[in-house]
């Protein structure tokens, strides 16, 4: 397993030194806008401790984080007027991560409407 690089930009995000529309927060996890969204109100919800991807966190970091994941899913839900919501996660190059901190994609999704590619 690689390293976790502490300059990825969901770590900058984290520290403050690049903006995010932050949607959510609490002691354990952050919730904001991805900058290319898939759908409308396409959200990210991150862990504050330093997971590469669901393969080197530790399970408590997970058992922290998803709860926050359901409850960004539902709200994201509801403010988008969606009929259900998509969650997805991806681990390493081969899986499609692009980005090296642990992350769930929550994207409302309307009834007939693809994602955007
Ligand atoms: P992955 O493919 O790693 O699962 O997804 C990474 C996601 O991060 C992509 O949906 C991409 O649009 C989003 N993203 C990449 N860079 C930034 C950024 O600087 N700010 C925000 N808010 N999202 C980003």
């Amino acid at each position: 397993m690689t390293a976790y690089d502490t300059n990825n930009i969901f770590a900058k995000i984290l520290r403050g030194e690049i903006p995010a529309h932050r949607v959510y927060e609490d002691d354990d996890a952050v919730a904001f806008m991805d900058v290319m969204p898939q759908a409308n109100g396409h959200t990210l919800v991150i862990p504050k401790t330093p997971s590469r991807n669901i393969l080197d966190a530790a399970p408590q970091t997970l058992s922290r984080l998803l709860p926050v994941v359901q409850k960004v899913a539902a709200a994201a839900k509801e403010a988008f007027e969606a009929d259900g919501v998509t969650v997805m996660q991806f681990n390493e190059p081969a899986a499609g991560q692009t980005v090296y901190h642990l992350h769930f994609h929550v994207i409302p999704r309307v009834e007939g409407q693809p994602l955007k590619p």
